[in-house]
C-alpha cells in the first residue's frame, strides 16, 4: 500500500484542500495533513501543488 504525505516545505496555498474530492486534506490554518483513511490516492492534490511537496510514500510490507 501507499499513502501521501505533505512535507514541511508546504507554503499553505490551499490548492490541495480545495481540489480534493474526498475532503481528505485537513489544515489547522498553518500546517496541512492528509487523512489516509479517506484519501483514495486519486493524485489531484499532487497535480495542483505548485511546489510538488505532496509525496507518495510506500508503506512497509506487512506480513500476517
Ligand atoms: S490523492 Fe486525491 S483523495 Fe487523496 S488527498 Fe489528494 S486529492 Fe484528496
Ligand atoms: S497544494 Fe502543496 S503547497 Fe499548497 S497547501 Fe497543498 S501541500 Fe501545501
Amino acid at each position: 500500500m501507499k499513502h501521501l504525505e505533505i512535507t514541511s516545505v508546504c507554503i499553505a496555498c490551499d490548492n490541495c484542500r480545495a481540489v480534493c474530492p474526498e475532503k481528505a486534506v485537513i489544515t489547522n490554518g498553518k500546517e496541512y495533513y492528509i487523512e489516509n483513511w479517506s484519501c483514495t490516492l486519486c493524485g489531484l492534490c499532487q497535480e495542483v501543488c505548485p511546489i510538488d511537496c505532496i509525496k507518495t510514500v510506500n508503506d512497509p510490507i506487512q506480513f500476517k
